[in-house]
């Protein structure tokens, strides 16, 4: 927790003891101890205001295991008091939300020590890597708000470096190449209960095993008929000692390195090396990494490598309503599930920013859920409130029609128009004011319209005022009809008297505000409204997508202000939620994507279900 309310709560409450008199003094210690009763109330008060009121004070980063863990080095002097980081994500796919949280972690602990945070490639796979991926990821992490400098590195660069380690393992007796096949290399494992069996190669002499591991470099043999093994321990009660493969043949050219490779080192052994080779101290990773961290330090410990990183496991992000899994993400893209990677549905970070999403939501979110060592879902109704939060400070306000109703002021002279004075933003007086135009032809939302009222329906219905705002108090008179009985238009009038939207004094106000657009100056616009990609809490692989998590609505009006709204461009719309510019909006033809409702209305809706 932060330290921040502690510290309000202290402050009070000494203020409060200085009052009371000498402590030495019976009365003192009488009124002292009724001091501390209300220190501990004005605690708990002020800590129970800040939860509510900030949710993202809780947690803080400042309190994290790492951090602490990084602290302690820095304190024992460990590597000269030096923290380097790396952020190292395999270019086989788009960053996502999760990526963020390791992202923030990796950078922002490297930051807070004025150390470095390198980004490194993790390109050790070339059958699922490529340059767009990696463009992608720098462009993400940028976007992002975190600067590698000049510290960009790619594990392909060390290819040589490994090698050279793997001939130096063989020579020491510490590794062999092994021919058995894939399937005999399981079997022999054995299980979490069964130890394994020592391969019939792995008494192989140094002279063969250099020969063999060399001639497998040059490319003489097909893909899986040699390996090169560590020789650990098969036998040993984690799998991953037990002679783990170290490099495999793979005919596979390289999207940096061309075809100079036919040999490529597995990511247990490729990892700690580049740690070791960048200086990097503390080797940040998610949880399923710590069974795999003997193996690292067992790297690090036997070859002759400039430094000696350590490994420290977190909690990986994963969150409700939505996958983070590579695999699955890249499956939705291929099978076109979703419009691709940057589909504003996606919990890639390039969904997240076409849908809407800031930077600094991002990393707010990703402080306020912390780093633990235990693997939790994440609420998605965070992620949103953190957006929420973001948007409802620095968003302008406009008007927007979605599902348009057409309404004639019979009182308000034709062919007039006149312009008023609307609020940028409430939030922040400096955004300052804008015109908008008012007319005798205008839109509201249909959904602000009940022929027959319920009991808890304030808007417009027949007879009855309500507000536009900004503008004037209407009244509905008449209610046309098409033949089918569809209301297509409300016939109304307005009073002069409430121009800006006030009630004259003593005259009672309408008790609902309805959002509207001038016709005859409205511009047409594409809404696409999102809500979450499943409608399982958990999806796995099987899990369909929420066949309503697009809802494409094509003919909404639009305030005239939005003529040169640019993409990415940030709005909220009145009542309706906040909306970002779409990557394909055109001046003639605007797009805008819901970023997030005003509302957590899932979080009613689940709510009113348990009941
Ligand atoms: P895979 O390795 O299966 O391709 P990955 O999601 O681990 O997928 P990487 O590119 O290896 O992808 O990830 C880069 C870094 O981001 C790694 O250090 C990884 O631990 C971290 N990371 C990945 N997913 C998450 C997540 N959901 N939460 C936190 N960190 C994550
Ligand atoms: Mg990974």
């Amino acid at each position: 927790m932060s330290d921040l309310p502690r510290r309000a709560g202290t402050k009070v409450a000494w203020h409060l003891l200085d009052r009371r008199g000498d402590p030495s003094s019976k009365e003192g210690f009488i009124n002292r101890r009724a001091a501390l009763s209300e220190r501990r109330q004005c605690y708990v008060k002020i800590r129970f205001f800040l939860i509510m009121k900030m949710p993202d004070l809780e947690p803080t980063s400042s309190a994290d295991f790492i951090r602490a863990r990084v602290a302690e080095d820095v304190k024992a002097n460990k590597n000269s008091g030096r923290v380097h980081t790396r952020f190292p994500p395999e270019p086989n796919g788009y960053l996502h939300i999760g990526h963020a949280k390791s992202i923030c972690l990796n950078f922002g602990v490297a930051a807070e020590n004025n150390g470095f945070c390198n980004l490194r490639f993790d390109d050790t796979n070339p059958s699922k890597e490529s340059v767009e991926y990696e463009e992608s990821i720098k462009r993400d992490v940028r976007w992002l708000g975190f600067d590698w400098e000049d510290r960009l590195f790619y594990a392909s660069d060390y290819f040589d470096k490994l090698y050279e380690y793997a001939v130096h393992l063989i020579k020491e007796g510490k590794a062999y190449v092994d021919s058995l096949t894939a399937d005999e290399i399981r079997q022999y494992r054995g299980t979490l209960t069964e130890p394994g069996k020592e391969s019939p190669y792995r008494i192989r002499s140094v002279r063969e095993n250099l020969q063999l591991f060399e001639r497998m470099r040059e490319g003489e043999f097909e893909d899986g008929t040699h390996v090169l093994r560590a020789k650990i321990d098969m036998a040993s009660g984690n799998i991953n000692m037990r002679d783990p493969v170290l490099v495999r043949i793979m005919h596979v050219p390289h999207f940096r390195q061309g075809s100079k490779w036919v040999i490529y080192p597995m990511y247990d052994y490729a990892h700690p090396i580049s740690d070791a080779l960048e200086d990097i101290t503390h080797s940040l990773c998610t949880l399923e990494f710590e069974d795999h961290r003997p193996l690292y330090d067992w790297f690090i410990e036997n070859l002759p490598v400039p430094s000696r990183p350590v490994q420290i496991e977190f909690a990986r992000l994963n969150l409700s309503y939505t996958v983070l899994s590579k695999r699955k993400l890249l499956t939705l893209v291929t099978e076109k599930i979703v419009s691709g990677w940057d589909d504003p549905r996606m919990p890639t970070l390039s969904g997240l920013r076409r849908r809407g999403y800031t930077p600094e939501a991002i990393r707010n979110f990703c402080d306020a859920i912390g780093v633990a060592k235990r693997d939790a879902i994440v609420d998605i109704a965070q992620l949103e409130h953190a957006i929420r939060d973001d948007l409802n400070k620095r968003s302008a306000r406009v008007m927007a029609v979605l599902r348009p109703l057409r309404v004639v002021i019979e009182n308000y002279p034709e062919n007039q128009t006149e312009e008023l004075d609307a609020v940028n933003n409430p939030e922040d007086p400096s955004a300052g004011t804008r015109k908008v135009p008012f007319g005798r032809v205008l839109y509201i939302e249909q959904e602000d319209f009940r022929e027959n009222p319920p009991k808890q329906f304030f808007r417009l219905a027949p007879g009855r005022e309500v507000r536009l705002r900004y503008a004037y108090f209407i009244t509905c008179k008449e209610v046309v009809k098409d033949s089918s009985g569809n209301v297509v238009e409300l016939r109304c009038t307005y009073d002069p008297a409430t121009r800006g939207g006030d009630a004259p004094a003593g005259r009672p106000s309408p008790k609902a505000t309805l959002h509207w657009v001038s016709a005859a100056h409205a511009l047409p616009a594409e809404v696409r409204l999102y809500d979450r990609l499943f409608n399982e809490e958990r999806p796995d692989n099987d899990s369909p997508i929420n066949p309503g998590s697009l809802d494409v609505i094509r003919a909404c009006q639009v305030e005239p202000s939005l003529k040169n709204a640019k993409p990415l461009d940030r709005f909220q719309f009145e009542r309706q939620g906040y909306f970002c510019v779409d990557l394909d909006s055109k001046q003639d033809a605007l797009i805008f994507n819901r970023t997030v409702t005003l509302r957590d209305t899932w979080a009613k809706i689940e709510k009113s279900l348990k009941k």
